[in-house]
């Protein structure tokens, strides 16, 4: 099979991939960015973003990342929506192998970013798409003057639980210590709003219903109780997608892609961005100057195999 060949492939086009890609091309490489879903990333699927800073207005992730892949390839980047199926090293060169054909590259950006974990309640699995749900934005309306159960403690299901309150007629916010772990600022308007219900200490065990959710069977102090919702929505925190480069270059324990201040992995040419690498503090602001940092040091990898 003929490989295209690019100086620099940048796989994900969330924050992180989009500011690689716009700076790599704008370096003046050849690059391609490849994303399986669309564009924009993790944040499509926030209901708001207000600590971006330079942009005071508060929008909706969809909308705070519309502009993103325009900018990106004003400058040449190829933006392709294949997903990237294998990743390699051959020589000195990637060979990168997606759904729709085979490629080449010097250099390499990882931002492939994060997925959300599974609670591991009994019938999660089951109910997902029929009253369990990962995303708010996506399903809420269909709790519209209805209870429904929001579980975890970070800033995401904070968060996500504010949004649901306009929707639905009750929010339980279900968590499994006495404390949350999510921005101050954020607990105290979850607290300040008469329609959450917090429920600490507390755990999902199962949901039961027919074809849609009806109940949680809870956990509170070793005694069961019953909560009847037709949804519920899992926010518990996100797990790293580095299964492309397991084996190509060293992750941490918490299977982040180890990277130093150069975002350089262990693996010559391999670079990492955003939420996938170590010790990402997971912010949109900070994807973007992964992927700047990621970019430049990339270029000048690319330059220094040329010769130039
Ligand atoms: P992502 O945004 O996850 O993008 C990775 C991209 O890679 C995805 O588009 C994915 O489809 C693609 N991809 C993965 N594997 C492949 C493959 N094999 N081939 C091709 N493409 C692939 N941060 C804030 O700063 N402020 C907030 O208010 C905020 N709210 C949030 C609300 C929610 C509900 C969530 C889930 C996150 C929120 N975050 C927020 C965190 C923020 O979304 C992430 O830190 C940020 O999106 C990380 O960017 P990224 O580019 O590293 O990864
Ligand atoms: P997180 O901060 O890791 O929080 C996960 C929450 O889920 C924790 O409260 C955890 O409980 C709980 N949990 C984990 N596993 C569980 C299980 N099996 N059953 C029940 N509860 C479980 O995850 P997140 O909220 O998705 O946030 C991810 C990252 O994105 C964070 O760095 C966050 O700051 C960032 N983010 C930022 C914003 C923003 O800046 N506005 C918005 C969203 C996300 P414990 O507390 O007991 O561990």
């Amino acid at each position: 099979m003929e490989r295209e060949k690019f100086d620099l492939i940048v796989i994900g086009a969330g924050p992180a991939g989009l500011t690689a890609g716009l700076y790599g091309s704008r370096l003046g490489v050849k690059t391609a960015i490849f994303e399986k879903l669309s564009p924009g990333g993790a944040i499509t699927l926030s209901s708001e973003i207000e600590n971006y800073p330079g942009v005071c207005e508060v929008k909706d992730g969809l909308s705070f990342m519309e502009c993103w892949s325009e900018q990106a390839t004003r400058f040449g980047a190829q933006l392709k929506l294949e997903e990237v199926l294998e990743l390699k090293k051959e020589g000195d060169l990637f060979l990168v192998k997606t759904s729709g054909g085979e490629y080449q590259s010097i250099a390499v950006i990882v931002a492939t970013g994060s997925t959300h974990r599974k609670a591991g309640f009994k019938g999660e699995q089951e109910f997902t798409g029929r009253g369990v749900s990962y995303c708010a934005v996506c399903d809420g309306f269909f709790y519209k003057g209805k209870p429904v159960a929001v579980v975890g403690g970070g800033d995401t299901a904070l968060e996500e639980a504010l949004y649901l309150s306009k929707i639905a007629e009750k929010v339980y916010l279900i968590h499994r210590r006495d404390r949350f772990r999510a921005a101050p600022a954020t607990q105290k308007r979850v607290f300040n709003t008469p329609n959450i219900q917090i429920l600490w200490n507390t755990r999902v065990k199962e949901v039961r219903g027919g074809q849609f959710v009806e109940e949680l069977i809870l956990e509170r102090e070793g005694r069961e109780e019953i909560l009847k919702v037709p949804g519920i929505f899992v926010f518990v925190g996100m797990n790293p997608n580095t299964k492309l480069v397991e084996g190509l270059a060293e992750l941490d324990s918490n299977r982040q892609l180890k990277v130093n201040l150069r975002m350089e992995s262990s693996l010559p040419g391999l670079y990492g961005a955003g939420d996938i690498r170590s010790e990402s503090v997971r912010q949109v602001v900070a994807a973007a100057g992964d992927g700047a940092v990621a970019a430049i040091n990339s270029v000048k990898y690319i330059e220094n195999y040329r010769g130039e």
